[in-house]
């Protein structure tokens, strides 16, 4: 019946069920809004109010009067241009490292010359702020320090409104990854003074892949339009933006009908509400959990879970492979393990944006569960029923 239900209307490429921590479900009129007839947006001035509109829809998602940029580029874009822009060579970088994309900063601060430094704890808990603060007190000598909201591979959230703030105390400027976070998680740029906010299309937003958000505070600009040296490359250098709306200029083309999908995908957002938004994300999140618990099944993280994915580990003797492919094939849906080193041990349910809605979420667990007793896992328990108990 479920199947049947939720089915109609899914008809697309391999016509598969999607489940994973982005790029998430697209809503029909998001989706139609990417077939619109379009103008040229290098010439015509009336894109370029659009484009601000879209970027300021942005902003206001996340609580902040910063500005916000929309490049052509998936997430990692973002990342790499806000490390572009900032590194001089030489600066010195903290890397704060509590999960694979936040090690991964590192790549791209040490790409630009940078002097990166890790400060690294357990993968399996938040990041410790009075910790961290300890480890200021000794050296607190940054230009930078990048770290991420939720760290998707394994869902654990960082508490950006208490690092931000300490980070700030200090002086070093806070580059934030919420790719995963925004539109999920609350975000308030201003009131917890992030420097730079890094979001991305296809993440809690539910629009397609392909585009970046980039949000930049006062001070972030100061420091990066100050550059002694010259950002190396074009694409990555996000002072080429300084001027683009005053002058009516796009360094390049703007891909103007992701950007025309992105601003219905926000509207949608804000037409909702975006305390109901995250209040949806947190109370699937929460349910999901508990239910996973409840059916004896261990959580990856001990504390810091994020609202947008949640993170189990797979009974060995099954491993999560093998579970991932059996859901492909039997059922039609993708859910996704992890990355390296994880990638055999835990499974990954996506529940972010349109995925965090309860008919999307039960069916995901009602293959999950039904699929781990295929394989041999034993529970009395049913993996929906405790799910709705606690919904
Ligand atoms: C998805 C995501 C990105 C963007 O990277 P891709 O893996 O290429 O989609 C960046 N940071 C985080 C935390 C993400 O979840």
């Amino acid at each position: 019946y479920l199947s049947i239900f939720i089915g109609k209307g899914r008809l697309g490429m391999n016509n598969k069920f999607v489940y994973t921590p982005g790029p998430t479900n697209v809503r029909d009129n998001v989706r139609l809004e990417r077939s619109k007839v379009t103008t040229n947006p290098d010439i015509d001035t009336d894109f370029v109010e659009f484009y601000k509109g879209t970027c300021d829809k942005v902003s206001k998602i996340l609580n902040t009067k910063n500005e916000t940029y929309i490049l052509c580029g998936e997430g990692i874009l973002g990342l790499e241009a806000a490390c572009a822009t900032l590194t001089e060579p030489g600066d010195r970088v903290l890397v704060i490292n509590n999960g694979i994309f936040g090690k991964g900063f590192m790549d791209f601060v040490k790409i630009y010359g940078g002097d990166g430094v890790y400060y690294s704890s357990d993968y399996r808990k938040e990041i410790d702020t009075d910790k961290l603060n300890e480890f200021l007190q000794r050296d607190h000598d940054f230009k930078y320090a990048t770290l991420v909201h939720c760290d998707t591979p394994t869902g654990v959230k960082n508490d950006i409104s208490k690092i931000c703030r300490l980070l700030n105390e200090y002086g070093i400027l806070s580059v934030v990854d919420s790719v995963a976070g925004m539109g999920g998680e609350e975000v308030k740029g201003d009131d917890w003074k992030i420097d730079v906010l890094l979001g991305g299309s296809q993440k809690a937003f539910s629009a397609p892949p392909g585009l970046t958000t980039v949000t930049l505070s006062n001070r972030a600009k100061e420091v990066m339009e100050s550059r002694k040296t010259s950002v190396v490359g074009f694409y990555c250098n996000l002072n080429i933006w300084k001027n683009y709306y005053i002058e009516k200029w796009f360094p390049y083309t703007m891909p103007i009908s992701d950007i025309m999908a992105l601003d219905l995908a926000l509207d949608n957002i804000l037409d909702e509400g975006i305390e109901n938004v995250i209040l949806r994300h947190s109370k699937v999140a929460d349910a999901t959990r508990k239910a996973l618990q409840g059916f004896g099944l261990e959580l990856f993280l001990e504390n810091g879970f994020c609202n947008t994915v949640t993170a189990f580990k797979v009974p060995e003797y099954i491993g999560a492979v093998k579970l991932k492919n059996y859901i492909n094939d039997k059922y039609n849906a993708i859910i996704s393990t992890s990355l390296k080193p994880y990638d055999n041990e835990i499974i990954r349910i996506g529940h972010m944006g349109e995925n965090a809605r309860l008919e999307e979420i039960s069916y995901a667990l009602n293959l999950i569960g039904k699929a781990l007793k295929d394989l041999g896992y034993v529970s009395e328990k049913n993996l929906l029923d405790l799910f709705n108990g606690y919904y």
